[in-house]
C-alpha cells in the first residue's frame, strides 16, 4: 500500500508554517471526525490519516526526517510504517491532538485527567395551575454526588493523603522513546491523575465523593408554564479534579385543571347557562382561579358557543411582572330535564312563538333545508 504525502493529504505547501498547518489539520479533522461520521469506515481512515499527517509535520524533528527521507524514515522504526513506533495506539495520540487544538472538553475532545466540570442533573416538578398561579417555595431533594467529608474529597484515609504517582513522578503523562520520536501519553498507574492513593478512604472507598441527598429551596415563579426550565447555576454535581461544579434544571409541568384550559396567559372554560337565563339575560357565577368567584353577564338572547371575556382573570406572566391574561368564558345553554307539568305546559305553550325574530337560526337553517331538497327536485328533473 502507497502512502500519500503527508503535505498533500493536508493540501498545504512544502514551507507551511504551523499556523497554516494546524488550520488545515483543524478543519480536515472537523469533517472527518468519527463522531461526526458515525459508522462511515472511509471517514475513518482519512481522521487516522490527517491525524498521522499532522502529528509528524507539527513536530520539527519529525518533520526534518520526513523531508529527507520521506516515509522511509519511519519504516526502522519496529513500526510497520508507523512514525508512532510500535505498542503505541495511534488513536490515543490522535485523540490528545485533537484536543490541543479544539480544547479539552470541545468538539470531541477528551483530556484525561485533568478537570472535569460536573455532571448537570433534572428534576422533574409537577405543580397545579393554581401553583402556577400564584408562584411556589418549594423545597427538593435532590441526591448528588457531593465531596467526601472524611478526607475532603482526597479518598485517602484520615492520616494518610494520596501520593505522587511514582511512574509520571506526578505529571499524569509518561514519555517513552520510540526510535527518533519521544511520545507522551497517559500514566496508566494513575490514570492520569498524577497521584494514586495507598489507604483509600473508608467512607467514599477512594473515589473521593459519596452520595448524598441534599436540600434545596427553589422559587417557582408565578405564571410558569408547563415545560419551563428552571436552572440553578452550580446546584449539580461536584467536579472532579477541581472542576466546576454542573447546574441543576428542573423541569416543570403544570398539571391539567378540571375547569380551566390554558393557552399561554390566557384561560378559557365552559360554563352551563339556564335556557331561561340564556333567553331572558341575567348572571352566572363562575370561579376564577385565584380562588375567588366572577359575575359574568349574560346577555338577553345569547346562544351556544358565546365567549365573554373578564379582563386579567387569566394566568400572571412569567416574563413581565404585573401583565395578566384574560379568562374567557364559553357558554352552553342548558336544557332543563325533570320540569313538572305545570312548567311542561308553560313550554308548551311558549312553543307557540316562531318565527325569524323568535329563532333566527333555525329559520336560516330552514332555508337552507329548503333549498337543498329544490337542488335535488331540479337534479332529478334534469336527469
Ligand atoms: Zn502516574
Ligand atoms: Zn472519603
Amino acid at each position: 500500500m502507497s502512502k500519500r504525502d503527508y503535505y498533500e493529504v493536508l493540501g498545504v505547501a512544502r514551507d507551511a508554517d504551523d499556523k497554516q498547518l494546524k488550520s488545515a489539520y483543524r478543519k480536515l479533522a472537523m469533517k472527518y471526525h468519527p463522531d461526526q461520521n458515525a459508522g462511515n469506515g472511509e471517514a475513518e481512515e482519512q481522521f487516522k490519516e490527517v491525524g498521522e499527517a499532522y502529528a509528524v509535520l507539527c513536530d520539527a524533528d519529525k518533520r526534518a526526517a520526513y523531508d529527507r527521507y520521506g516515509h522511509a524514515a519511519f519504516e526502522n522504526g519496529g513500526g510497520g510504517g508507523s512514525p508512532f513506533g510500535a505498542g503505541v495506539n495511534p488513536e490515543d495520540i490522535f485523540q490528545d491532538l485533537f484536543s490541543q487544538v479544539f480544547g479539552a472538553g470541545g468538539f470531541g475532545g477528551r483530556r484525561r485527567g485533568g478537570p472535569q466540570r460536573g455532571s448537570d442533573l433534572r428534576y422533574d416538578l409537577e405543580i397545579t395551575l393554581a401553583e402556577a398561579y400564584f408562584g411556589k417555595d418549594e423545597t427538593i431533594h435532590v441526591p448528588q454526588a457531593v465531596p467526601c467529608e472524611p478526607c475532603s474529597g482526597s479518598g485517602a484515609a484520615q492520616g494518610s493523603t494520596p501520593e505522587k504517582c511514582d511512574m509520571c513522578d506526578g505529571h499524569g503523562r509518561v514519555r517513552a522513546q520510540q526510535g527518533f520520536f519521544t511520545m507522551e501519553r497517559t500514566c496508566p498507574r494513575c490514570s492520569g491523575k498524577g497521584k494514586v492513593i495507598r489507604k483509600p478512604c473508608k467512607e467514599c472507598g477512594g473515589a473521593g465523593q459519596v452520595r448524598e441527598e441534599r436540600k434545596l429551596s427553589v422559587k417557582i415563579p408565578a405564571g410558569v408554564e408547563s415545560g419551563m426550565r428552571i436552572r440553578l447555576s452550580g446546584e449539580g454535581e461536584s467536579g472532579t479534579a477541581g472542576g466546576a461544579k454542573g447546574d441543576l434544571y428542573i423541569f416543570v409541568d403544570v398539571v391539567e385543571h378540571d375547569i380551566f384550559e390554558r393557552d399561554g396567559p390566557n384561560l378559557y372554560c365552559r360554563a352551563p347557562v339556564p335556557m331561561a337565563t340564556a333567553a331572558l339575560g341575567g348572571e352566572i357565577e363562575i370561579p376564577t382561579i385565584d380562588g375567588g368567584r366572577a359575575k359574568v353577564a349574560i346577555p338577553e338572547g345569547a346562544q351556544t358557543g358565546r365567549k365573554l371575556r373578564l379582563r386579567g382573570k387569566g394566568m400572571p406572566s412569567v416574563r413581565s411582572s404585573g401583565q395578566t391574561g384574560d379568562l374567557y368564558v364559553e357558554m352552553f345553554v342548558e336544557t332543563p330535564q325533570n320540569l313538572s307539568a305545570r312548567q311542561k305546559d308553560i313550554l308548551r305553550e311558549f312553543c307557540d312563538c316562531s318565527g325569524a325574530d323568535c329563532h333566527p337560526e333555525s329559520e336560516g337553517f330552514l332555508g337552507r333545508i329548503k333549498r337543498f331538497w329544490s337542488g335535488h327536485e331540479d337534479e332529478k328533473r334534469a336527469n
